[in-house]
Order: structure tokens, then sequence, then C-alpha cells
């Protein structure tokens, strides 16, 4: 099986139903190093996005998520709507054509990555979404060769360590930045939502 629209759309769905489920857990995550609104925020503009792909025509994977990323960009007033927004829409700018295989969906949610440390600034280490993302993105690739299902099961396990190694970390971007060492000792929301959304592929393309 390749990535095409249809499995774009499961993913986005999916990382939908992972974020409204989690919610709760993300604002509580925020509350204790932000500003208490990271699930909301994400619960918001998944929503709208799921809205705004029901019905929506797509010749292809890209559009779906270029889509999305548009949606969430719009939807999303905090730091995570365009930093998200922005990866998606670099996923789906870099998925032309059908469909996808491991190869190249890898090559674009490196683009993904790319969008967001340009946008973000942040660098692996910062305790930001950066921390799952990048070693995901790594291991999706190293997997590649074994297809899509592998690599994005690599993927996962990869941004969930990522995710919970940022506890440790003193964030240097973002509003928990402001915290300073008091920032240590807590998870970063978003890494947590990145290892989420990560999982939701996993899951579609098992
Ligand atoms: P806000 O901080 O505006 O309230 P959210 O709570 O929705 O936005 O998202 C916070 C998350 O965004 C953080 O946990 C962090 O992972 C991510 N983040 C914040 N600033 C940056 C940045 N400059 N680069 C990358 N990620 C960032
Ligand atoms: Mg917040
Ligand atoms: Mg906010």
């Amino acid at each position: 099986m390749n990535f095409d629209a249809d499995a774009a759309r499961a993913w986005v769905v999916a990382a939908a139903a992972a974020v409204t489920e989690n919610a709760d857990h993300l604002t509580q995550l925020d509350s204790a190093i932000g500003d208490a609104d990271h699930g909301v925020n994400l619960k918001r503009g998944f929503t709208a996005v799921t809205a705004a792909l029901d019905g929506f025509a797509a010749d292809g994977p890209g559009a779906v998520l270029v889509k999305t990323g548009t949606t969430l960009i719009s939807k999303v007033g905090g730091a995570s709507g365009p930093l998200y927004g922005s990866a998606f829409r670099a996923i789906g700018k870099a998925l032309d054509g059908p469909e996808a295989d491991a190869a190249a969906l890898g090559a674009a949610l490196r683009d993904g990555l790319a969008a967001i440390r340009k946008l973000g600034a942040a660098a692996p280490g910062d305790k930001t979404m950066v921390d799952a993302l990048d070693p995901a993105v790594e291991a999706f690739v190293a997997a590649a060769p074994d297809g899509l299902g592998p690599a994005a099961e690599a993927a996962a396990q990869a941004a969930e360590a990522g995710a919970k190694a940022t506890a440790e970390l003193q964030a240097r971007k973002g509003r928990a930045s402001y915290l300073g060492a008091r920032s240590v000792g807590h998870q970063d929301p978003g890494a947590t939502s990145t290892a989420l959304i990560l999982r939701a592929l996993a899951t579609v393309l098992d």
C-alpha cells in the first residue's frame, strides 16, 4: 500500500481524534510550563481541519496535507498553529502525484521539520516539538527501505522517546523559556502532541 489521498485523510482524521482525546492532558502539560491552552488550541484546529476535509476533493496526498496546514494556520492562535500548519503545508507541497512511497514520504516529513525549524528557530535540545519530530524524521528515513508501515512505527517510537526526554531539558524557545530552569522536570506539550500525531500515522499505515 502506498500513501495516497485516502491515507493522508485517514492520518489527519486519526491525528484529530488523538489530540481531541488527549486535549486535557496536553493542556495540563501546558499549564505547568506555558499558558494552559495547547490541548484547546489543537482540538479547535484539528476539528476545523476535519470539517475542511469533509467533501474536499483531492487528487493526491499532497492536496490533503496542504489543506490541513492552511486550515491549522488560520484557526489556531497559539504558536503551535503556524508551526504545525507550516509543517503540514511543507509535507503536502513535497508530495506531488497520486501517491507516495516510504522514501518520498520520508523526504516530505523532512521538509515539514525544516519548515518548523525555519519558522520557530528551535534546535534539537531546546525543549520543543522539534525534540520529537527531529528523531522521528531520522527514524522514518532510516527505516524507509522496509516500507511505510515499519518506517511510521519507527518514527512514532522515536517521537515518543523524544517527547519523554524533553522533561529533562530546559526550555530555550516558546513560552516555557520564560521559566528558565523551572521548566526542567516537565514534559513539553508540543513534543507530546507531535508524538500523538506520528503515532496516528503509524496506526493508519500499519
Ligand atoms: P502557545 O505557546 O502560543 O500558547 P501552544 O501552547 O499551542 O502555543 O504550543 C506550545 C508548544 O509549541 C510548545 O510546547 C513547543 O513544543 C512549541 N513551540 C513553541 N515555540 C516554539 C518554537 N519557537 N519552535 C518550535 N516549537 C515551538
Ligand atoms: Mg500554550
Ligand atoms: Mg497560548
